[in-house]
Parts: structure tokens; C-alpha cells; sequence
């Protein structure tokens, strides 16, 4: 491997290399020597485009040559605009020495002194050259290289070379920790053919820090993309203060990932490679400055500031260098997190849920997984409704962000087509047609609540007597699960969940009354979530329905909860029922976890509004939403989710049943929704407790707590159904 390395320089003088120019290749002009590590390079001067002249190393290999020709035709065929300094003839032979002529291109090289446009640039224009190489493949690609990061372990009989031992024990820990971290791995990174080189010595820059020629592709080769990054890195990082060093690296890669966006692994390996491309810089270079001593300025050009990396990266964990690289953070002991939770936030934030609060590091499907590696089945949280990080929705969400996430004030099609795709769902005798996006459902339920106060001119409200509809000033007045002795500033009349079994009809001629002819809205969540999970008659919702409207007010399915095919197999509630409410209001499972939220209603109420047209909301529909909003509703179509979860929601609530606990009172609900209302709330929470550790996740919830809330994604299969009714049937013995 270490031939061409191990074998000393062409001895042409520029005299000489003028005369083989003009003799192979007609150019005639002058000639001055560049630098080299294995062959000889020249300027030529001819008065006109001059060139570069290449005097190959004898023991170079022709095949390698055609590939790093091949390589550079390519990259120049796939993006021309690529400053490549490209071949300007056939390669010709000289007393045994393989000569090329190179276009000359013009600039100069950069250093340490580069700021921070230059260096994104570089990088830039670095990841288009991988770009326009990823699709090339050459049989002399796989050549043995010893600069190819992959040869790292072969340096370790180079550190003998080294001499201070202090230093050479350095190298050793940078190949232990290649070793052990990098080898094991490597397998695993992206590979292609890279330039291999891709260091300041090879860059030519204008006044303006901008890429004019990328030289010498003569370390080409397959390697790992990653480790091209950080040939790249290390090169630019050198001869930086010591305390730039990682913020100079991070705009670098954002210079890089702008174009080609790194993978996890690349950037959790990145410093590793760093340093592995150091060690083989600082260890090439002893060996060869010792075989070759006239060549020894040019060979250890860069190894001080090499070596003040190589210390800086030696005295921090992999951990923390690859935290300041930009890759994932790593995971902090629980009880310390918790700790710091506390601290930073604990006063106003809601407490953690169960004895043993969740550590979430990452989710996928129906799982959620803690730093442990252990994993948690999820049949609580209804947000990732089509499966935590289903690939649909997480690319939807990075595809848009990375083409820009704009406002509702600019026309942009995810927006549009989102809203489009919505009115299509609701029944079309609803006469619902006008959509406006927000962010939360709670800013949903309010903006509903503001709606429905402004077009009728009113101010009081009917909700369920344990009703939650959100966060902000109004939707908490209309929310009783946080206030549950009357609050002073709230208009709002109680009555029972439908569905519950009490007297719906008389409660709601008394909460009428109690209004005085002053009701604005009634606020239904189809669900009856925070009420105990209970399913209304269509009969019970039309009355509802009927008597608002009597009454002169609104009627606001809030489908939050409900909505999304929760109560499938319809993607909303209300829509079983054959009622037609008002307005409707959805948001949490809208888009798989990214923040989206909507009011639909209907154009002459939207109209009465006193601030028709003038609604507007910052992130309200942003494109990134809109987005990820479409791609749930894709996948929910495509998986047929709603339809599969009903019958998964139905066995699960007959498998529950005939568990036959005396500790269960009653089994409720429908779609894939079930609320196991049990004898008490403090068994209800020890339960919830048990079965997270017993690695199923539910909720609590009605008015005593006593109610499980088992609401899973709907990627929720009856296997997993199963798990849950058998860890059931152990905690409740
Ligand atoms: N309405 C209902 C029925 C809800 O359950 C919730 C949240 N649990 C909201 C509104 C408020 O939604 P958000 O938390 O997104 O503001």
C-alpha cells in the first residue's frame, strides 16, 4: 500500500519539465516547480491559459491514473459548474513516467484566516463534488490507500517515527479509539468514491472567498463519505484559536448539510474521523520526512496546528466532541434530567406522569424507548397517530423544512392544498367550507369560542360538567377539569356527559335557563374525554345540537380529541351522528406530533366575525404544518387507519370485558379508544403505575381519576392489544 508513498519524487528540473510540455503536448512557455508529496507537479507558463504539468511517480499505477481521470471527467459531466481543474490532453508517457497537463485555474489557497462565508462555501461547493461523485463507480476505486481514512489502524507502524513519546502514546489513543468506535462501524457509513483530498492545499479561492479551482485528485478513492467531511474539517479547522475550533467545524458542516445532509452515525463518528485524518497527517509525515528530508518542508507543512487539534480532541470524551459537532444529544441519567426539570421549570409545569416518569430518548411506531434500550408499548398517547415518527409525515417535515418555512401572509401550495384536503373530508351537506390554521387546539377552541361570541353578540357557553378544551384564557374559562368549583369570571352552565346515563334533557333546559338568552356557543368534545371517555347517542347529540340553535347559539364540535379517526371508522365523530355542527375544531393528531391545529366552519359565520379576513396566526399553517398535517392525512388514507383501529378498539374493549375483574366497573368507548373505568381513582393510579413498569403505557382520566384512558396510536395492532389486556389481567390479579 505504502509504494508510491515509500518511493522518492521525480528528480525533472522546470527546464526540463518546460521541454517535455512543449514535446508532449505543444505548450511552450516556462515552467516553475509546485509542491508535491509523490510526483512532481509545474506551473507552465505560456502567455495564454498555461497549464499544470503532472510528472508521475514511476511506481504510480495507470489504472490509477485513468481513474482519477475518469473520476474528474465525471464530477465535470454531472455539474459543470463545478471549479474543477480538469485534463487537458491524453495522458503521454516519458521516460517511463506517466506526464499529464492540467488545466491551470486561478486563485488563491486559504487558511486559518477564512471567515465564516468562505468556509460554508467550501464546504458547499465539498458536498456538490460528493453529490456529482455518488453515482460514479471505477474498478481501481478500491485501491489501497494509506490516506484513505479507512487504513487508519495501518498507521500504527509508522508511530515509532513519531520520537516524543508523549506524542506517539496521542496517536495510539486516536487509533485505540478508532478501533474501538470507528472500525466496528464503518460498514455502517455511506460510501462512495470522494475526492479524498479536499484540503485547503487543493482549493483555490477568489478575493471573495469563492471556490475557483479544486486540484489534485490524486488521493481519490472509495471511502466513507463521512470521512471525506472530515478531511475537509480538519483542514479547515488548523491553525484556528483553539476556543473557534468546534464553532468554525459547526458552520462548516452547516455549509455541507445545506446541500447533503450528514446521517446520525456520520456526525456521532464525525470527531473520530477528525482526529483519525490528524493522526494520519502527523504519522505520514514523520515516516516520510525522515526517508525523504528534502521534501520535508512540504511534508510537514501542516503538523504543528495538526497537533494542537490532536491534543485539543484527545483531552474531551467522544460524547461531548460529538455534541459540539451538531450529532444527537446524548442522554442524561434520569433522576439528574428530572432534577433539572424541576429547576428550570417545575413551578408552572404539569408533573411528570407515573411513579417512574418516562424517559423518552426516541419512539417508533407503537414504541417509545428509554436510555436503557428497554421499550415502553404506547397505548396512551394519541398525537402520533399514525405511529411515532412514521417516515410519511418525519420527511414531509423535513422536506418542507428544508425548502423553507414561510407564512400565511405568502401564497405557498401546502397550505392551500391542506385546507383544499380537509372541507373534502367533512360530510358536504355540512355546509362547512372555510378553514383557518392554527397552532394548538387550544388556540383552535379559542379562536371557535371568539368566533362564535362575535357572531352572535353573546357571551355564555355550555360545556361538560368535567369538560377540558384547552390552555388559553377563554378555552380554560370554558374547560371545569381545571376549575371544578364554579369560577367567577366564567359564563358557562355545566351539564353531563351525554352518554354518561344522566338526565341530558333536563340538564340542558336548566343550563339554558341559567344563561338567560345569553348563550353563544355549546362546546362539545366528541370523545367525552376528560369526562370519563363516554359514547353519546346520535339522538342525545342532535338534541344538543337543536336546543343551541333554539337557544340562538353555536355548536362547536370540538374533534381534538375525537377527531383523526379516533372514533373510527369515520375520521371525525360528530359525522356518526348525522349532526351538523357549526364549527369544528382539530388539532393534536393533525400532524403526528408538529404543531398544527384548524377551525372549519362556515362561510357566512366566518363572515360575521368582527374579524373576517384578519385572522392571522405567525405559524398558523406555516408550510412545514401544512405539510406534515397532508401526510398524516395521506397515511391515514392509505393505511386505512381508522377503519383497522375500530375493529383493533373493538376487540381490545371485548377482550378487557371478559377479563372479568371485579375491579372493573364498566368498559367504554369506541374506535380505537377505551376508558376502563374501575372501582376507585386510587387504584386506578397504582395500575397505571404497574403497567408502566410492566412496559405498557395508559392514562387516567373523568373527574375522580378513576378511569383508565387507554387511546393508543392507531398503528396499533391487535397484537399489541393483547399485550396490553394481558399485563392488564396480571396488575389487576
Ligand atoms: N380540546 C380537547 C378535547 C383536548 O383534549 C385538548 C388537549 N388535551 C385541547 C382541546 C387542547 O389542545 P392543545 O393542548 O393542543 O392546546
Amino acid at each position: 500500500m505504502s509504494s508510491v508513498l515509500d518511493s522518492a519524487l521525480p528528480q525533472f528540473t522546470p527546464d526540463e519539465a518546460a521541454r517535455i510540455a512543449a514535446d508532449l503536448f505543444g505548450l511552450r512557455g516556462t515552467a516553475s516547480a509546485l509542491g508535491s508529496e509523490r510526483d512532481q507537479a509545474f506551473l507552465l507558463d505560456d502567455g495564454a491559459r498555461g497549464g499544470v504539468l503532472k510528472i508521475s511517480n514511476p511506481s504510480e499505477d495507470a489504472t490509477v491514473l485513468d481513474f482519477e481521470e475518469a473520476v474528474i471527467a465525471h464530477a465535470g459531466a454531472v455539474d459543470p459548474e463545478l471549479p474543477l481543474a480538469r485534463s487537458l490532453a491524453p495522458r503521454a508517457k516519458f521516460d517511463g513516467h506517466q506526464v499529464r497537463l492540467f488545466e491551470r485555474r486561478h486563485g488563491h489557497k486559504g487558511g486559518p484566516e477564512l471567515d465564516d462565508a468562505a468556509v460554508r462555501e467550501l464546504a458547499g461547493v465539498h458536498a456538490r463534488l460528493c453529490l456529482a461523485l455518488r453515482s460514479f463507480f471505477h474498478p481501481a476505486a478500491g485501491r489501497e490507500l494509506l490516506w484513505n481514512v479507512s487504513s487508519t489502524p495501518q498507521l500504527r507502524p509508522l508511530l515509532g517515527e513519531i520520537g516524543d513519546p508523549a506524542r506517539e502514546a496521542l496517536v495510539a489513543r486516536v487509533l485505540d479509539r478508532y478501533e474501538e468506535r470507528v472500525q466496528p462501524r464503518w460498514e455502517r457509513l455511506r460510501g462512495q468514491v470522494v475526492h479524498g483530498d479536499f484540503n485547503l492545499d487543493n482549493l483555490l479561492l477568489d478575493e471573495r472567498g469563492r471556490v475557483t479551482g479544486i486540484l489534485d485528485f490524486g488521493d481519490c478513492c472509495h471511502s466513507a463519505l463521512a470521512a471525506d467531511v472530515a478531511v475537509a474539517l480538519a483542514s479547515v479547522l488548523r491553525g484556528r484559536p483553539i476556543e473557534d475550533v468546534f464553532r468554525v467545524a459547526r458552520i462548516s458542516l452547516d455549509g455541507f448539510s445545506a446541500r447533503l445532509p450528514l446521517e446520525p452515525l456520520e456526525l456521532e463518528l464525525m470527531g473520530d474521523l477528525v482526529a483519525a485524518r490528524l493522526a494520519a497527517i502527523v504519522s505520514i509525515s514523520a515516516w516520510r520526512s525522515r526517508r525523504f528530508p528534502g521534501n520535508a518542508e512540504y511534508i510537514e507543512a501542516w503538523d504543528e496546528d495538526s497537533w494542537q487539534l490532536l491534543e485539543l480532541f484527545d483531552g474531551l470524551d467522544p460524547a461531548q466532541i460529538a455534541h459540539e459537532l451538531g450529532a444527537t444529544r446524548s442522554s442524561t441519567a434520569s433522576p439528574a434530567l428530572a432534577g433539572r426539570r424541576n429547576k428550570a421549570l417545575g413551578a408552572l409545569l404539569t408533573p411528570l406522569t407515573y411513579a417512574s416518569p418516562v424517559h423518552a430518548v426516541r419512539a417508533e411506531g407503537v414504541w417509545i424507548y428509554e436510555p436503557d434500550g428497554g421499550r415502553l408499548l404506547d397505548a396512551y398517547n394519541n398525537v402520533p397517530v399514525v405511529g411515532h415518527c412514521h417516515p410519511r409525515v418525519t420527511e414531509a417535515v423535513v422536506r418542507q423544512t428544508r425548502l423553507g418555512a414561510t407564512n400565511a401572509r405568502y401564497l405557498a401550495e401546502p397550505l392551500v392544498e391542506l385546507a383544499e384536503r380537509l372541507l373534502a373530508t367533512f360530510p358536504p351537506d355540512s355546509g362547512l367550507d372555510t378553514v383557518l390554521l392554527v397552532n394548538s387546539g387550544s388556540e383552535a377552541n379559542d379562536l371557535a369560542w371568539r368566533l362564535a361570541a362575535g357572531a352572535t353578540e353573546r357571551g355564555g357557553a355550555i360545556v361538560t360538567e368535567n369538560a377540558y378544551h384547552g390552555v388559553t384564557a377563554a378555552a380554560t374559562l370554558l374547560s371545569p377539569e381545571d376549575w371544578p368549583t364554579p369560577h367567577p369570571a366564567a359564563r358557562v352552565a355545566r351539564i353531563p356527559a351525554p352518554g354518561s346515563g344522566a338526565d341530558l334533557a333536563g340538564a340542558l333546559d336548566a343550563a339554558i335557563e341559567v344563561l338567560g338568552g345569553d348563550l353563544a356557543a355549546t362546546f362539545l368534545d366528541g370523545a367525552l374525554m376528560s369526562d370519563g371517555i363516554h359514547v353519546p347517542e346520535s339522538a342525545e347529540l342532535r338534541l344538543l345540537v337543536d336546543q343551541t340553535h333554539t337557544a340562538g347559539g353555536l355548536y362547536v364540535a370540538d374533534e381534538v380529541q375525537a377527531g383523526h379517526g379516533r372514533c373510527g371508522p369515520e375520521l371525525w365523530s360528530f359525522a356518526r351522528h348525522g349532526i351538523a355542527p357549526d364549527v369544528v375544531t382539530i388539532g393534536k393528531p393533525m400532524g403526528n406530533g408538529y404543531p398544527v391545529a384548524a377551525v372549519v366552519t362556515r362561510r357566512e359565520l366566518a363572515e360575521r366575525f368582527p374579524y373576517a379576513g384578519r385572522t392571522f396566526s405567525t405559524f398558523g399553517g406555516n408550510p412545514v404544518a401544512a405539510s406534515a398535517a397532508l401526510a398524516v392525512l395521506d397515511v391515514l388514507e392509505d393505511e386505512r387507519l381508522p377503519e383497522r383501529a375500530a375493529g383493533v378498539g373493538e376487540r381490545l374493549r371485548a377482550a378487557v370485558e371478559s377479563l372479568r375483574k371485579p375491579d372493573i366497573v364498566e368498559v367504554r368507548g369506541v374506535g380505537l379508544l377505551a376508558g376502563v373505568q374501575l372501582s376507585n381513582g386510587e387504584l386506578a393510579a397504582r395500575v397505571a403505575d404497574e403497567l408502566r413498569e410492566a412496559g405498557v403505557l395508559v392514562g387516567l382520566t373523568g373527574k375522580q381519576d378513576d378511569v383508565l384512558k387507554i387511546r393508543p396510536p392507531l398503528a396499533f395492532t391487535d397484537e399489541h392489544a393483547e399485550l396490553v389486556v394481558a399485563a392488564l389481567d396480571r396488575t389487576l390479579g
